[in-house]
Formats: C-alpha cells, sequence, structure tokens
C-alpha cells in the first residue's frame, strides 16, 4: 500500500513525495479510514509508529479551505517541545495548501499568542494550561473547533492536566470528533474516554510495551553515582559511534550536577535541559543537539515522550526509571525512522529490582555486559548515597515515639537509598494517605 491508495488529495501528495514518504505506517492506514469515516478514534501508539502524521494527514485532508476566521482543529500535546514539532509537521505537510496554524504554550509572553489568536487561524496547537488561560482571557474562541485531537494523554494525566483537559472540553462545542492517542490505556485515560468520547474506534500501533525491534538494548550493573559519572565518560571517550547520545537522569538537580561534571570534560559539547530552564533555553539545547554542536544531552523525562530527532544514536538511562513505561519512552528516543538505535541501562544494586519491573514488562532481558577493565570505581559516595544523611535527619527531628524504633530506621535508611528527595510530608502522605506530622500525632 502506498500514500496514493489512500484518499489523499494532491497537495498533500506533494508534500509526502518532497519528505520522501511512499508508504504509510500502520497506524497512519488505520486512522485515517475511521477519521474519514467521521468516527472517534482511540489510538494506542508510541512515538515512533508514525503517529503524528496519522492523525495530521486526515485532519489536512478534512481542512477544506474556508473563509472562517476561528480555528477548526486543535490539537492538544504535554509539552512545549511537542508543539514546536508539531506545528512544524504541519508546516512540512501544508507546503502546496493554505493553513495558518498558531501554537500556544507556557513559559513565554502570552501577550503576542493572544494577538496572534485573534488573527485566522486554522489549527491550533497547544499545550493544556496555556490554552485554558488564551481561552479563558477572550482572546482565543473554540466555538468552530470541528476536530480535537489529544495526543500523549496518559503523559498529560500524568503531569496533572485532568482540571486544564475538563475545562476545555466545556469550552468546546458538542458537535465535533473527537481523536486521542495514548501509549498506555489506564484506568484514568479510559475514565476520560468515557466520559468525553463518543464510542471511539481503538486503533493499536503495537502493543505497549514492546522494545522497538531496530534498538538494541544493553546494561552496565555499577556500585554508585560517581562511576556511573566514570562510566559514562569512559563511554563516550571511547565510542566514537556516540555520535548523537541522550542522557536521561530523573531529576532537575542531578541533570545539573551531572551536566556540571561532563561539562568540565566535554567543553560546549554538553546540553542540559528539565523543566526549571526557560523555555528558549530548551529549544536552543534541542536545536543545537539537532544540527550537531552539542553531542549530547542530559535531561528529564520532560523530552522522553514524542520528541523526533533524527538520528540519536544512544540512549543513556544513567538511571533506572521508577516508572517502568518511562523506560519504553526513553529508549524510543532512538532507532528512529529505520535507523538502528542503542540503548544503554546504569543499574545500581538499589535500582535492580526497577530493572526486573521493565524486564517483566518488555518481556525481555536487557544482556548485561562486564565492567570496562579501565573503568575507575568510585567509593566516594553521593549525599543521599551516604548514610550520614539519616543522622542529619534524626538530629532533626528528635521525637521519641512509638514506631520511630528499628523498623522506622530502616524505612528511612530504605528511603534515602534513592536518587530521588523524598520529604517528610510525602513520606507521611504515602504511609497515611493524608498529611500527618509527629507533632500531631503526639497529642492524639
Ligand atoms: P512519530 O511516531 O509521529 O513521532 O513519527 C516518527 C518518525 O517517523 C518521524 O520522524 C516521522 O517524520 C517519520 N514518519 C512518519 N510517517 C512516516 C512514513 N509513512 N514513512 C516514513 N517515515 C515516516
Amino acid at each position: 500500500m502506498t500514500f496514493e491508495d489512500l484518499n489523499l488529495n494532491k497537495p498533500l501528495l506533494n508534500a509526502l513525495t518532497d519528505l520522501g514518504y511512499t508508504t504509510p505506517t500502520t497506524i497512519q492506514q488505520k486512522v485515517f479510514s475511521v477519521v474519514m469515516s467521521g468516527q472517534d478514534v482511540c489510538g494506542i501508539a508510541q512515538t515512533g509508529t508514525g503517529k503524528t502524521l496519522a492523525y495530521l494527514l486526515p485532519a489536512l485532508r478534512q481542512l477544506e479551505f474556508s473563509k472562517e476566521k476561528l480555528p477548526r482543529v486543535l490539537i492538544i500535546v504535554p509539552t512545549r517541545e511537542l508543539v514546536a514539532q508539531v506545528v512544524e509537521e504541519i508546516k512540512k505537510l501544508s507546503t502546496y495548501m493554505s493553513v495558518e496554524t498558531l501554537g500556544i504554550y507556557g513559559g513565554t509572553n502570552m501577550n503576542p499568542q493572544m494577538a496572534a489568536a485573534q488573527q485566522k487561524q486554522d489549527i491550533i496547537v497547544a499545550t493544556p494550561g496555556r490554552l485554558v488561560d488564551v481561552a479563558l482571557s477572550g482572546a482565543l474562541k473554540l466555538k468552530s473547533i470541528k476536530k480535537l485531537i489529544i495526543d500523549e494523554v496518559d503523559e498529560m494525566l500524568n503531569l496533572g492536566f485532568r482540571t486544564q483537559l475538563k475545562n476545555i472540553f466545556d469550552l468546546l462545542p458538542a458537535k465535533r470528533q473527537n481523536l486521542m492517542f495514548s501509549a498506555t490505556i489506564t484506568d484514568e485515560v479510559q475514565a476520560l474516554i468515557n466520559s468525553y468520547f463518543n464510542h471511539p474506534v481503538t486503533v493499536e500501533a503495537a502493543p505497549a510495551g514492546t522494545p522497538l525491534k531496530n534498538i538494541a538494548q544493553r546494561g552496565y550493573e555499577v556500585p554508585n553515582f560517581n562511576t556511573k559519572v566514570n562510566l559514562l565518560e569512559l563511554l563516550i571517550t571511547s565510542d566514537p559511534d556516540m555520535t548523537k547520545v541522550l542522557v536521561f537522569v530523573a531529576t532537575k538537580q542531578l541533570a545539573d550536577q551531572l551536566y556540571e561534571q561532563v561539562e568540565t570534560r566535554f567543553p560546549g559539547q554538553v546540553g542540559v535541559i528539565h523543566s526549571n530552564k526557560e523555555q528558549n533555553h530548551r529549544f536552543n539545547t534541542v536545536k543545537q543537539f539537532k544540527n550537531g554542536t552539542y553531542r549530547f544531552i542530559i535531561a528529564t523525562d520532560i523530552i522522553a515522550r514524542g520528541l523526533d530527532i533524527a538520528e540519536v544514536s544512544h540512549v543513556i538511562n544513567f538511571d533506572t526509571p521508577e516508572e517502568r513505561e518511562s523506560y519504553i519512552h526513553r529508549i524510543g528516543r532512538t532507532g528512529r525512522a529505520d535507523k538502528e538505535g542503542i540503548a544503554i541501562l546504569l543499574v545500581t544494586p538499589r535500582e535492580k529490582e526497577q530493572q526486573d519491573q521493565i524486564e517483566a514488562l518488555m518481556n525481555y532481558q536487557i544482556p548485561m555486559l562486564p565492567l570496562p577493565e579501565n573503568l575507575v570505581i568510585s567509593d566516594v559516595l553521593t549525599e543521599d548515597e551516604m548514610p550520614k544523611v539519616i543522622v542529619k535527619e534524626i538530629k532533626l527531628k528528635p521525637v521519641k515515639r512509638e514506631g520511630a524504633g528499628a523498623a522506622f530506621h530502616a524505612k528511612a535508611a530504605h528511603n534515602q537509598k534513592t536518587n530521588k528527595k523524598v520529604s517528610h510530608a510525602d513520606k507521611m502522605m504515602k504511609k497515611y494517605g493524608k498529611p500527618k506530622t509527629r507533632g500531631a500525632k503526639k497529642k492524639k
């Protein structure tokens, strides 16, 4: 089957030819016919399956030229980088059409976006929070939206955008076509579908959790953080094939810490991305990575989803993700569009359990490699890894209470053993389900 076999028009076929795409992917074929029939779509698809074009092609196909000033298609995605990427894809596909597209996202001045929203727009691509702000300001009218597309729904809900999504649904006309894409259908995603979608046709690209077949996975067991840094530097230095490397870490603090260490060894070759970096910095870092200025990016999971950077040679999981799906999303940044990719996992003994979980999800055992002989094993522990942190914490809160005995200390020690900082409030929340202070407990 080729794109000629789909009911596309000349402008779209020409654009696809320019892009060098001849054959629709599975999800593109399936989604196209369902959208053309007017039904709602629930697409289960990871990135790398061609899902962006799967919704853009029929959306653009059905977007007749119109004098209507108000936007008719609304696309919602979880991150600002994805807004930029989808806007870019629309531009490429609509080279031979007249389509006005506006990206709306947070982290930048809202005034230019409000001004642009009052011009003629056909398609809006937006992150949920800023979209609500612009719509509620009155600058953006959503009453002509005929098609709503929500991408990465599971991630959007993970990021806590449930309320914003509800607000958006309330602002949209009831008569519209809904398309949503999600890597996994969690209970929360299903609840959203039940409330707002009209018996969607489920279309699946590849079962979630299937490792993409052109990604070679491997792992190293490493004793601690500093040895991981040594190993990372050794791999980067000794492997000339590491041309475009994405290094994922768990937290913003770790990203900054690792960036500082690696940057001194490889000045000018490393970028860092996380949600505390301002938007221009984030865009520029991706740009410099794409154009080859940066050989590495150190990033949090903020860019694990959806971001399409051609020819990422390696994804390094500096830490083992706690959420096993994150691993699949992270490694999916490589091995794209028929290119081979390599994914490397660095595991400390305390992360072993997470590795087991990931392997169970994939039904695949990541081959473990012996540590290189010239690797310097560090015995310098980070603050997180050092037991003295526990002593500090106990000294700060010297409250004697029942349950603060051996078991409590063991639990505290266990909690300190992760790279993630867990606040006392969070710990208590996890344990009791509601905030509870030791003081309050004593008074009872
Ligand atoms: P996505 O899953 O939407 O992130 O797309 C993954 C990558 O595949 C992107 O770089 C797309 O431009 C590319 N792509 C999408 N559809 C096709 C196709 N039919 N043929 C070749 N490449 C494609």
